[in-house]
């Protein structure tokens, strides 16, 4: 069967939730049979968001193939349980980029480039790859930004090109808006989505279905008025009222019948009804905990959560399959000093030290692993969490006073984390640092070994820094093991201390790997070891 595409745009407001949606209709499609994939199209410069400020855009989500990517794409991993890659996220950037490299070698000599249709037609070929590909019956592309907005331009002027070439019933538009609810006149609002609406017809993308986020339920006369004015039928105005959690969403698009509504304007092929008993179990789980802890979240981004969305999503996961609900406690590591650790740290059941870059709140993630390793607290490092587990370990058990990671300072006589060789010579940010999947092994009768059940794994990485192998022997003399290493370059992957209940630090990212249906067997550990810990004391 020839692809199919949809294209998920948004109006009114930004935040309303595209990647959401356009997760839950793929998880409908494929749990109808169907393969899908989903794709983001971003309207900002960068060429990738992997330099900008986790303040600025969340999480900066890093796929298998070392693509640094929006957020939306862990999304889209979690919910559909496969991995996406680098042609999965474009940005304006990267197709302005493109189209310049080309013009500089020649491809266009003679020509005026232009955006319509150079710039447009870059964006077509780039919405067809996946396409392409043959793998997908179905993808789906989620247009960042709002409509109106000028960066989105070109973008929707792809999608109308597009659209007419592929001809009727090869292609639906899903529009995404907001009816805001105005108490004092008690009611919904339809003029902003009659707007959008508006303004993405002008641009000539019609909608095909309208997904109306509010926080009320829609009475059928308002779902007439919509149709009415927006030129799609009744049944295509589907209700997206909040949901308790997200992973609700397909439940509730299910029962809003967003995929008959899909498959019936792309004229797929019929299939029994979406298969979602899996999910439905992961649902049952998740609502209904017999235990709860507490878990620390350390880390400098704290004050939007988003910056660490994948290890609060791992953390869903990991609970709802240990029937336990996980209440995580923000802890800002600039505030963490070795006089408030105790009354921070003193009734978790554990606690994360999160990833992250640059001096800023070191000292404090110092301090809390400290009070973990002596308290015995169950701990759990990710990236930099486990580089200050190093330099810790170094300070306060080996007493090297000054041992440090050159990121923090560079003249440090005991570099424990050191700039990688093969990063040294490197002078351009973006995409430079090592990043996306290697292997590991795990050395048998170990902690991790036992965790994954298997010595040869694969992880994501997003570093420049690396455990310095000069100090390994001393570390392990001192019991501090290194239980996962990099086949190939001998790079320290996890490092895991002896005579304690669970300490266990990686340099890779396993949050990137936690999906609804496979939960990451380190989140599943370490919440099983603060649930132990929580009934002992
Ligand atoms: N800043 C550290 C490095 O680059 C850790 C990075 C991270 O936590 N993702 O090695």
């Amino acid at each position: 069967m020839a692809t199919k595409y949809i294209f998920v745009t948004g109006g009114v407001t930004s935040s309303l939730g595209k990647g959401i949606i356009s997760a839950s209709l793929a998880k409908l499609l494929q749990a109808r049979g169907f393969s899908v994939t989903i794709q983001k199209f971003d309207p900002y410069i960068n060429i990738d968001p992997g330099t900008l400020n986790p303040y600025e855009h969340g999480e900066c989500f890093v796929t298998e193939d070392g693509a640094e990517t929006d957020l939306d794409l862990g999304h889209y991993e979690r919910f559909l349980n496969t991995p996406t890659s680098q042609a999965n996220n474009v940005t304006t950037g990267r197709i302005y980029y493109h189209v310049i490299t080309q013009e500089r070698e020649g491809a266009y000599l003679g020509k005026t480039v232009q955006v319509i249709p150079h710039i447009t037609d870059e964006i077509k070929r780039r919405l067809l790859l996946l396409g392409e590909s043959g793998e997908f019956d179905i993808v789906i592309t989620e247009i960042g930004g709002c409509v109106g907005d000028i960066e989105s331009l070109p973008f929707i002027e792809a999608v109308r090109q597009l659209r007419w070439e592929l001809g009727v019933n090869e292609s639906c538009v899903i529009h995404l808006t907001l009816l805001p609810y105005l108490k004092a006149a008690g009611e919904l609002k339809t003029k902003p989505t009659q707007h959008s609406v508006r303004t993405l017809s002008e641009a000539g993308v019609q909608p095909d279905i309208l997904v109306c986020r509010s926080e009320h339920p829609i009475p059928t006369e308002m779902r007439k008025k919509i149709a009415l004015f927006c030129n799609v039928k009744i049944n295509s105005v589907i209700e997206s009222l909040d949901a308790e959690t997200i992973y609700d969403v397909p439940l509730l698009m299910r029962k809003e019948k967003l995929d008959e509504r899909v498959i019936s304007k792309l004229k797929l092929p019929h299939r029994a009804d979406p298969d979602l008993d899996s999910w439905k179990e992961f649902l049952g789980r998740l609502k209904n905990p017999t235990a709860a802890v507490n878990i620390a979240l350390v880390g400098k981004y704290v004050e939007l959560p988003d910056a660490y969305k994948s290890i609060v999503e791992s953390f869903i996961h990991a609970g709802a399959y240990n029937e336990c609900k996980v209440n995580i406690k923000w802890i800002q590591s600039e505030h963490v000093t070795d006089e408030n650790v105790a009354s921070l740290l003193h009734n978790m059941d554990g606690v994360l030290v999160a990833p992250g870059f640059g001096e800023r709140g070191f000292r404090g993630k110092l301090e809390a692993i400290r009070y973990v390793r002596e308290n015995n607290i169950p701990f759990f490092g990710i990236c930099l969490g486990m580089q200050c587990a190093a330099v810790e370990f170094a300070r306060n058990v080996l007493g090297l006073q000054d041992a440090a990671s050159t990121e923090m300072n560079p003249n440090t006589p005991h570099p424990i984390i050191d700039m990688m060789a093969d990063q040294k010579e490197i002078t351009q940010k973006g995409g430079t640092m090592r990043l996306g999947a290697y292997t590991c092994e795990l050395k048998k009768g170990s902690k991790a070994y036992s965790i994954y059940g298997k010595s040869k794994i694969s992880e994501r990485h997003r570093h420049r820094y690396e455990f310095n192998n000069k100090y390994l022997a001393d570390f392990e003399q001192a019991g501090m093991q290194a239980t996962g290493i990099n086949p190939e370059t001998g790079l320290v992957e996890v490092i895991e201390l002896q005579n304690h209940p669970w300490f266990v630090a990686a340099q890779y990212h396993p949050e990137l790997k936690s999906t609804v249906l496979n939960p990451h067997p380190l989140f599943v550990k370490f919440v099983k070891a603060a649930i132990n810990f929580g009934k002992s004391n």
